[in-house]
């Protein structure tokens, strides 16, 4: 029997995982998915925002600015790439600068530090590439970026060196109320026991809530598509660029990645399932809209594009509460954005004053929070590298071209903790494939390694899990 099971591989169970691990704890993790950070904390914007937006007062607001305060040194112990690189909402009319104004107010009271109102000459020396419209701006220097699958893979690595169990593959299919806890079943019918859960199931939260007898809230999908845009665009801006919002929306943010490439989106459209394709319309408002708010957008840089779908609820807030009804079971939900940025502090809270209710919290004294990843390994000096290629010579050899990721790199992420099982897997750890050819030269590569490591036959190695398989069988 478990003490606590999460359901949910995404970054609000991932940091909740962490958490949990801090305290003597048997704690484990299902995922309907092959692996880790597949629903919205693989495909989102990556911004971690300063907290002016979230209506004062809400669950949103509270715990946006507080997970913004925590997450430089949250992913600082876990090695994940995180940069202050400011955010600016510009105005390109009299009526927007009225919005600026009300932002600024609003951003002080939810407790945002260092929001300052700058006019167009300033703007326009801080981002050379601001339309020509454009007349000034809302400057919150605390707005950040960070690497969303980073963070949700490393707190899981590092919650599963603390302890903690990954059960991946495992969808849960329902949920039967024991005398002391929970019996939590599988599609493929694997059983697991706990005497609390924490559900935290994104786009299916609704749904496990409801296997567990909870029918108080409804969750719904919104759909956000993406242009990416080569490193070599990387400095077209250097702040993450937003248009003031209006009644018509919020429109799209133009952005550097903390990888350096350069990042338009997203769109916002209610979609009834979970699907993550791209619209040719989606696409086409990404590209109109980028243009009119910046000029010389570098779109023949594109390399590709992609859509994530966003998980609100019908409360218009995050869910964060013990259930009303049902004992035991925890609802982290409808965390759609600002939950990124709002994960560490939403972890804290759930263990601390949630979990709390049900199960004693004593400190695990061998609670080791630090993890060292390799992957900056391009970033070395020559005498660095050197060192490490004399004591392992799968470092001396480059796999992806362009984003220059060794096979030890490779290697690593497939036997660290959560391991990769996938193309895919590995990309989102090390980046083999994240290039401007997107994995065309180092794919099959990327595939022979992993059936080594893994002991397994080639062409049972998948894209992305499930049935995404890239070899049929032999011809020859
Ligand atoms: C387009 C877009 C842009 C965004 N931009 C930002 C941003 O810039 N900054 C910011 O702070 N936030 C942003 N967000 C919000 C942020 O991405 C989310 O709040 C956050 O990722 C939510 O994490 P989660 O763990 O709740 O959900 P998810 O990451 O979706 O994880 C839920 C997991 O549960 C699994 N699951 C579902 N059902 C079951 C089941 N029955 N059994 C087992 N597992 C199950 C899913 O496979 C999934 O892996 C954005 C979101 C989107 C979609």
């Amino acid at each position: 029997m478990f003490d606590v099971l999460v359901v949910g591989g995404g970054v609000i169970g991932a940091t909740v995982l962490r958490e949990l691990t801090k305290y003597e704890l048997k704690v484990c993790m299902v995922e309907k998915e092959s692996d880790v950070a597949m629903g919205q904390s693989k495909a989102n914007s990556g911004i971690v925002h300063a907290g002016y937006d979230a209506k004062e007062g809400s669950l949103k607001a509270k715990f946006n600015v507080l997970g913004s305060k925590m997450m430089k040194d949250y992913a600082s112990e876990l090695g994940v790439k995180y940069r202050v690189n400011g955010s600016l909402v510009v105005a390109f009319s009299e009526e927007d600068l009225e919005t600026l104004k009300e932002l600024k107010v609003r951003g002080e009271k939810n407790g945002v530090e260092s929001l300052e109102i700058i006019g167009e000459s300033e703007l326009k020396a801080l981002e050379p590439n601001i339309a020509d419209n454009a007349l000034g701006a809302l400057h919150a220097k605390t707005g950040a970026i960070v690497c969303p699958y980073d963070l949700t893979i490393a707190s899981i690595g590092n919650a599963m060196d603390n302890g903690a169990e990954l059960y991946v593959d495992f969808e849960v299919a329902n949920i039967e109320k024991l005398e002391n806890g929970f019996k939590v079943t599988a599609t493929d019918g694997r059983e697991l026991n706990a005497k609390v859960i924490i559900n935290a199931a994104g786009l299916g939260s609704g749904k496990v809530a409801s296997l567990a007898g909870d029918n108080t809230f409804k969750v719904g999908g919104r759909k956000g598509e993406y242009v990416l845009l080569d490193r070599e665009s990387g400095n077209f801006v250097s702040h993450t660029i937003f248009k003031t919002p209006t009644k018509k929306g919020k429109g799209i943010l133009v952005t550097q990645t903390v990888d350096g490439n350069i990042l338009l989106g997203p769109t916002a459209e209610e979609v009834d399932d979970g699907e993550t394709y791209t619209s040719q319309d989606g696409l086409a408002f990404v590209t109109k809209t980028a243009n009119e708010m910046c000029k010389n957008v570098p779109h023949y840089n594109t390399i590709t594009s992609f859509a994530g779908v966003r998980a609100y609820c019908d409360r218009h807030d995050f869910i964060i509460e013990n259930s009303p009804v049902v004992n035991g079971l925890i609802n982290l939900a409808g965390i759609e954005s600002p939950g990124l940025t709002s994960a560490p502090a939403i972890a804290k809270y759930t263990v601390e004053e949630l979990v709390s209710k049900h199960l004693s919290l004593n400190a695990n004294k061998n609670f080791n929070g630090v993890r060292k990843p390799d992957y900056f390994f391009k970033n070395l000096t020559i005498e660095e590298k050197n060192e490490i290629i004399k004591k392992d010579k799968r470092y001396g050899k480059i796999v992806c071209r362009c984003e220059e990721i060794t096979e030890g790199e490779i290697v690593r992420a497939i036997n660290e903790n959560p391991k990769a099982t996938s193309v895919d897997a590995v990309k989102r750890r090390v980046r083999a494939g994240m290039g401007r050819c997107q994995g065309g030269f180092c794919q099959p590569h990327v595939a022979e390694i992993l059936a080594r490591e893994l002991n397994v036959p080639f062409e049972t190695i998948t894209k992305n899990g499930k049935n995404s398989n890239l070899l049929v069988g032999k011809t020859k």
